[in-house]
């Protein structure tokens, strides 16, 4: 098959790869081109423009930052993909985006998928993350093998149901990267051996995945981005919208993101969400 691929940054640059190494041609796209010359070598082509990426591709994938990203390369994408082409966005981006994007396709005969992931830095290097699918059932069968390189696909439903499901996702995410960074915390105060203390909950109901691949990070004091604190603050503000729509608020995710805010307007918005420790550690380099 020929793939077209928009977005070769930390996540979107190793999914790629899994799809270029079951043995398709695969066209490369990045704003920032370097980024896409990095995968030359792995003989992936890379493009000066999106046209150039998507022309001839029989399926398009998306992994871009923002709603707003999405919203602009998917323009492009509708005036220069062939008819009958399929359109799958990887980004964590807004459910009412995505239906949108799935009527517009439409109207140009390109099916649209809505396909958000999770699983972190180390799952899109090791082909092992879940992706949540919205949209048709019949096209995502077509799409099934792709999303099998690069980890677990689950088909959610309708077109905007990936989003949604990827909210739910993050929400969980939220709860479980401050409970993580508060347990860290707490067992400083108390003089605990931390790495003893993570080993020891991570085994019992208090076990997660933030226990087992952020936690070594907050540990390390290494504070580079795997998911950067920009990005979960914009999913969280989608969420939020979408509450606000129906009059509701989420209460927990609320205070996690007012954390977060507060972290980026410090400086610190292209950390990684492990960063959060230096919240409860007053934010002082020396402390954390
Ligand atoms: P990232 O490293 O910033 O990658 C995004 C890439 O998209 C960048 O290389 C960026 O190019 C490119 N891009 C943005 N707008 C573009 C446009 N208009 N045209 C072409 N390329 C464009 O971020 P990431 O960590 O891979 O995350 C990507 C998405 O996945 C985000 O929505 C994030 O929330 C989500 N996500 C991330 C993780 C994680 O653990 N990192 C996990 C699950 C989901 P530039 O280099 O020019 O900025």
């Amino acid at each position: 098959m020929v793939i077209g691929w928009i977005g070769t940054g930390i996540m979107g640059g190793a999914m790629m790869c899994h799809i270029q190494a079951a043995g398709h041609e695969v066209y490369a796209y990045n704003r920032t081109k370097a980024k896409a010359l990095a995968y030359e070598k792995k003989g992936i082509i890379v493009c000066d423009t999106i046209a150039e990426c998507v022309k001839n591709a029989d399926v398009i994938f998306t992994m871009v930052a923002y709603p707003q990203d999405v919203e602009a390369v998917f323009e492009e994408i509708f005036a220069n993909a062939k008819a009958g082409s399929i359109a799958v966005d990887m980004t964590t981006s807004s459910p009412t985006l995505a239906k949108q994007l799935y009527e517009k396709g439409k109207q140009k005969e390109i099916a649209v998928l809505d396909a958000p992931v999770s699983g972190g830095d180390s799952g899109a290097k090791a082909g092992t993350l879940s992706s949540m699918v919205g949209g048709d059932s019949a096209v995502y069968e077509k799409v099934l093998p792709l999303f099998q390189r690069m980890g677990t696909p689950h088909y959610m439903g309708e077109c905007g149901c990936g989003q949604h499901t990827k909210a739910c996702n993050q929400i969980c995410v939220a709860g479980a990267v401050a409970a993580m960074s508060e347990a860290i915390y707490y067992a400083r105060r108390n003089h605990l051996d931390e790495a003893k203390m993570l080993e020891a909950i991570s085994t019992g109901a208090a076990g997660s995945w933030q226990i087992n691949h952020t936690a070594p990070r907050v540990l390390a004091k290494d504070f580079a981005p795997g998911f950067f604190i920009k990005h979960f603050i914009k999913d969280m503000h989608i969420i939020q919208s979408v509450m606000k729509e129906q009059g509701q608020r989420l209460e927990m995710l609320d205070s996690v993101c007012a954390i977060y805010e507060e972290l980026a307007k410090q400086g610190y918005e292209n950390d990684g969400t492990q960063s959060l420790i230096r919240y409860y550690e007053g934010n002082s380099e020396e402390s954390v």
